[in-house]
């Protein structure tokens, strides 16, 4: 059995898997053993909007940065309308004196607001995010070019709708698949997803509140738009990445390597998903990774970690090549459940979770649980035969 990584091609020998690390986790639940275990669950907010996008309200970004400390997050990537700066990102949302804090990770980035539509471009350092929006309306082959000369994560935004992203996802390595507490609009970003990864694209999906507005606080005054800090803000949803260490370059890296899952906010809690290719009682592969399939049966692994509420049956999806596969009801202090499947041994086969069910309580953003609905938590997909080289 050959495992290999997303994006780096290389192959790691199975005979490496022998020596499995287990991660424990604080709250006692089972015992994962996974290959190179280590690693920290980060959590943040991936869309958010300061004082530097113009329809945005009493949302500076000192606000953001104090918020999002505390509810906890680890990371989080302002991304302000480049077209109300003419693309002078740069002297605007990074050099504001507030774009600065001593525990939260700050992504440099930008929301990409083109007559195609809307994209996050995410990177651990600052870059040229001029030369990217002055290429915003060229052919895509062109915006590739420079799109690769910055070294940068770009990103589908609200990809179906008004601001469609009308561009080839060739120039994208994730999509947003969860835009804001309102749960039911995704749909059709869901959809697109799906046919994506059908279609042999290993695309992280993830999520971003796109919030724009903040509770007026001092002398703000409250504007038509201030009603939306209730139902939507930092956190709905959150999306955790699994990073090899606390700093930006990892958070890029498992954004790259689709070692993503998305929670309705922060308090609730996150699905983990694995599976045992090799059938020898260890979960080596994770989200994100791709596995030669032998044509052997694989036993698969979910798990809610977390805020689980100890009364709350879940309901979890699996979803395998865009169908639903099977429904499995979970409860408990670590809501697990296990099951077994048959990957393709000659096409592709990818599959991912969807958990529903009651979501955890969001104090500061108290309205936004009943627009996020029964939607807890989704993975992202565990791939077979996938061609890390596509
Ligand atoms: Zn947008
Ligand atoms: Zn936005």
């Amino acid at each position: 059995m050959l495992l290999y990584s997303k994006y780096y091609g290389f192959l790691i020998i199975a005979v490496l898997l022998l020596n499995v690390d287990c991660v424990f986790a604080q709250d006692n639940r089972l015992p994962v053993p996974i290959v190179n275990a280590s690693g920290v669950w980060l959590k943040g907010d991936l869309h958010v909007h300061s004082r530097h996008s113009t329809e945005s309200s009493n949302n500076s970004v000192a606000k953001i940065i104090n918020f999002s400390k505390l509810v906890g997050m680890d990371y989080l990537c302002i991304t302000d309308h480049d077209n109300h700066v003419n693309g002078d990102v740069a002297h605007h949302t990074w050099a504001d004196p507030e774009f600065k804090s001593d525990s939260l990770l700050l992504l440099y980035g930008a929301e990409w607001t083109t007559t195609r539509g809307h994209g996050n471009v995410f990177s651990d350092k600052s870059y040229n995010h001029q030369r990217l929006f002055d290429v915003r309306d060229d052919r895509d082959v062109n915006i590739g070019k420079v799109k690769k000369s910055l070294n940068i994560h770009l990103s589908a935004n609200h990809p179906s709708g008004k601001d469609n992203f009308g561009f080839s996802y060739d120039l994208v390595q994730s999509i947003e698949v969860w835009n804001s507490a309102m749960w039911a609009k995704n749909a059709n970003a869901i959809m697109i997803w799906d046919d994506m990864l059908s279609s042999g694209r290993m695309m992280t999906g993830r999520g971003g509140s796109d919030a724009h507005h903040g509770v007026p606080t001092g002398s703000e005054k409250s504007g038509p738009n201030t009603y939306q800090a209730e139902f939507n803000y930092v956190g709905t949803p959150t999306t955790w990445v699994f990073a090899k260490e606390r700093s930006l370059t990892a958070i890029i890296e498992a954004l790259n390597r689709g070692k993503v899952s998305v929670s309705s906010n922060p308090f609730n809690p996150r699905v983990e998903f694995y599976a045992d290719p090799k059938g020898n009682g260890n979960f080596e592969m994770m989200m994100g990774d791709n596995a030669v399939s032998t044509g052997r049966p694989v036993k698969f692994q979910v798990q809610l970690i977390g805020n689980t509420l100890p009364e709350e049956t879940y309901k979890v999806t699996v979803i395998k090549n865009g169908k639903q596969l099977n429904v499995y009801q979970i409860k408990g202090k670590v809501p697990i459940t296990e099951f077994t499947d048959t990957p393709d041994v000659n096409g592709r086969t990818y599959y991912r979770v969807v958990v529903e069910g009651k979501n955890t309580d969001y104090p500061q953003v108290p309205k936004s649980m009943a627009l996020s609905e029964n939607m807890v938590s989704l993975s992202n997909p565990i791939y077979f035969n996938f061609d890390p080289k596509f």
